[in-house]
């Protein structure tokens, strides 16, 4: 087979070269970019992707570099009081044959990268910026921008949130503009007010808006991530912003939450985006896959997830139909497009009901929350972190 294309050298696009080459095929990574790499900030790895990593061969190298949090834990942004937290000792473990952690992306994104490298089957191009595609009956041509055209076997779009390889397929335009815009921190353990250094990922959940934070990298870092609501219309990603603008936000929660972000520095916001679900993203021998595919908004902690999910599942459908590589898309949309797109939606209605509501909407759901035990979260949580979502016959 000639080798497969893969447009982008994110998470999913290197988890795709890797798991194909788990299986034998060779790719081409063409990353837009002059370096392969992520930015520097934390990343929660669920259940759910470990089994990926371990899938794709990985998984030891992934734990490598994990904190291994022992709960997650919501607290209300305005009383400062805990509403509830969710074990992630043994029991979860055992439930769900891995643990849940957090990493640094440049790690993750690190682990994949060398295993792609190690496997003497993939050919990273970096400055290479995809613009479309042609192709026929016998494969797929690449066009990049001031590049000469190469040629494939089929074309996978891994190329992140405004793929130009779904503009062609999907022509759903530009993406969704939430309104909502995060801004980014990661600051040295001894900076964290130390009462509030947990071992935990930590949301505080305010009306429209809230924080997270975790430790990294052998608890030398803590990642902040906080989110208000501003209805900016503008995607924007990425952009250094002073701590003022980012306390305008959080003006009316506790202190104590507050306290967290003026312990921050070098913020950076991102304009969070995300798409309506759809029925197809596939054209031929060409697929789309991770953000490309299924854009959410970070609220369930899962787009990298699924983007690994969507690379392991892709490699197990191009080695089932080594001779028919269009069946072989088509398997692997019908396999993945249910689920996430459930994750997409899911992701929307977290954000709405857990994340930010304010008034008699947060009672409620601090009155749900406290109700529910650790095992009927687990029940709950079966369908996303017990599996991969591969049917048995892959
Ligand atoms: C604040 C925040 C927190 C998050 N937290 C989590 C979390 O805890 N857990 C989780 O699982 N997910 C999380 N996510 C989601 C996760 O980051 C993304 O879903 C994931 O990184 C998507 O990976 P990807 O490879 O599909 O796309 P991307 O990471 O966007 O990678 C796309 C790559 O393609 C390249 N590219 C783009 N256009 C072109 C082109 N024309 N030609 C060539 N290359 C191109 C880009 O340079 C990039 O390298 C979070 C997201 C946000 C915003």
């Amino acid at each position: 087979m000639r080798p497969i294309i893969i447009a982008g050298g994110g998470i999913g696009g290197l988890a795709a070269a890797v798991g194909l080459a788990r299986k034998g095929v060779r790719s081409i990574v063409l990353e837009q970019a002059a370096e392969l790499g992520e930015i520097g900030a934390g990343i929660q790895i669920a259940p759910n992707a470990f089994h990926c990593f371990d899938s794709l061969g990985v998984g030891d190298q992934a734990r490598a570099g994990a904190v291994f949090i022992d709960k997650l834990r919501l607290m209300d942004g305005l009383s400062a009081e805990e509403v509830v937290h969710i074990p992630l000792d043994e029991p979860f473990r055992k439930r769900f044959r891995n643990p849940y952690a957090v990493v640094h992306r440049a790690d993750l994104h690190g682990v994949l990268l060398a295993a792609a490298r190690e496997s003497g089957l993939v050919d990273l191009r970096t400055s290479h910026k995809v613009e479309r595609f042609e192709q026929d009956e016998s494969g797929v041509t690449v066009h990049c921008a001031a590049r000469a055209p190469i040629a494939g076997a089929a074309l996978i779009g891994a190329d992140g949130l405004r793929s130009p390889i779904r503009a062609q397929i999907v022509k759903d335009g530009e993406p969704r503009v939430s309104g909502h815009t995060t801004y980014r921190s990661v600051i040295p353990t001894e900076q964290m007010p130390e009462d509030l250094r947990w071992n935990a990922a930590t949301l505080w959940a305010g009306p429209k808006c809230h924080i997270v934070h975790y430790p990294l990298k052998g608890w030398k870092v803590f990642n902040l991530v906080v989110t208000y609501h501003n209805d900016v219309k503008e995607a924007v990603a990425g952009v250094p912003v002073p701590v003022e603008e980012v306390m305008s936000g959080f003006a009316h929660i506790h202190p104590r939450a507050q306290k967290i972000i003026e312990h921050g520095s070098n913020w950076k916001l991102w304009v969070l985006c995300d798409r309506e679900p759809v029925e197809n993203w596939v054209d031929g021998r060409v697929a789309l896959l991770g953000d490309a595919a299924h854009p959410m908004l970070q609220y369930f902690a899962q787009g990298a997830a699924m983007a690994m999910e969507d690379a392991v599942c892709l490699s197990h459908m191009v080695e089932a139909y080594p001779q028919d590589v269009e069946k072989a898309l088509r398997a692997y949309q019908s396999q993945r497009i249910v689920r996430t797109a459930r994750v997409q939606i899911d992701s929307r209605l977290i954000g709405e009901f857990i994340y930010h509501p304010g008034g008699a909407k947060a009672m409620v759901r601090n009155e749900i929350m406290r109700s529910l035990s650790a095992q009927d979260y687990y029940d709950r949580l079966e369908w996303l972190y017990g599996g991969t979502g591969l049917t048995e016959a892959t």
